[in-house]
């Protein structure tokens, strides 16, 4: 399912499979995890607000591409000089999507995902999963994923790591109250990573209340209804249940106006908020508040290869169990990317070649 105009709708294509290069792996899809960055992508730009925008991909995609980041199936063949990966065909992988340049500072030290070179992430600058066939340049950016569902395994690779890599932004430390925003497929799967790998009691806000039942049977100790409660309101519970604190940090999903002015206004002497969805749209932030709290404000892109790696690992051993509530056929892509954009998906829907 290709993207070969911006704004158009993807188009069901045949095309052969791409040949196999020195280093390389090709993997036979079995699932891609639909996010909403794909729906950025397809429409070419991010909401800065005020009117201003932002190419998705900072100009670094040539069209026709396949989008799809989030990757999970079998090693279908091996390319030359891989012989020490570990890996053999028939393997159960999935893909770290945020491969960079290999030589700037930021993928010397392993975070390719914020690589300020030529990044060549699938899914955005490189064809990825939305597809039978994804080709992976290197093996080095495949993670056993034996014993997981795909489907389970593809949404770590965007939804799962960005969870993790935003949490531990947070510094968490006991007795803390972690606040996520956003109850949809990242949210989701942050509740149960928190629970597992932070001490902070979590509180989730969303403004639908069946993602609320979901979190809390996913482990959140506090939900809140934001379309009925309002901020004043819900500072007040917090400071009931966090010994008269609001939030310790702050994790914004969503990442509109009203959620980041959300996050800002429950946040604490030191508090952090993260902001990780890129919904979109500009804010007014008042000045003092940020010095007079010595409060901070983070953003979060995704995740490194050691996260992932450590993530799958997690899931594995049953620490986590990642929400995937829809699966459809690949040539279903443009149907599930409209329900996304209209809010209608609970946890995470994949397509399945
Ligand atoms: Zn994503
Ligand atoms: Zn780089």
């Amino acid at each position: 399912m290709r993207l070969i105009a911006d704004g158009q709708p993807l188009r069901e294509l045949s095309l052969d499979i791409p040949p196999i290069t020195p280093r390389s792996a090709l993997v036979k899809v079995a699932a891609a995890g639909v996010c909403h960055s794909d729906i950025h992508l397809v429409s070419g730009a991010y909401d800065l607000g005020e009117g201003r925008k932002l190419s998705t991909t900072g100009g670094g995609t040539v069209l026709p591409l396949t989008p799809g980041h989030e990757i999970a199936g079998r090693v279908e063949r091996l390319g030359p000089g891989t012989e020490s990966s570990g890996l053999k065909e028939g393997d159960r992988v999935v893909v770290y999507p945020w491969i960079g340049c290999g030589t700037c500072r930021k993928c010397l030290s392993g975070r390719e995902n914020l690589c300020e070179g030529s990044q060549r992430f699938l899914g955005f600058m490189r064809n990825g999963g939305y597809a039978e066939y994804v080709l992976v340049p290197d093996t080095r950016y495949l993670v056993k994923a034996d014993g997981i569902e795909a489907s389970q395994s593809a949404i770590l690779a965007c939804a799962g790591l960005t969870a993790l890599s935003s949490i531990r932004k947070c510094a968490l430390q006991p007795g803390d109250l972690l606040f996520l925003i956003g109850a949809g497929g990242v949210g989701s799967t942050a509740i149960q990573i928190a629970k597992k790998v932070t001490p902070a009691r979590v509180a989730v806000a969303d403004i639908d209340d069946s993602r609320l039942e979901l979190a809390t049977r996913l482990g959140a100790d506090y939900v809140f209804n934001t379309a009925t409660t309002d901020t004043k309101e819900l500072a007040s519970q917090l400071r009931k249940v966090n010994q008269g604190r609001t939030a310790d940090a702050v994790i914004d999903f969503v990442g509109i106006p009203r959620t980041a002015s959300l996050g800002l206004r429950l946040l604490g002497h030191e508090g952090k908020l993260v902001l990780v969805g890129l919904v979109g749209g500009g804010m007014q932030l008042p000045l003092p508040l940020l010095p007079i709290l010595g409060a901070e404000v983070l953003g979060n892109f995704t995740g490194t290869l050691a996260q992932l790696t450590e993530l799958v690992d997690l899931t594995r051993r049953g620490g986590i169990n990642p929400v995937v509530s829809e699966s459809y056929r690949l040539e279903e892509a443009n149907e599930v990317l409209a329900k996304l954009g209209r809010g209608e998906v609970r946890g995470r829907a994949v397509l399945e070649p």
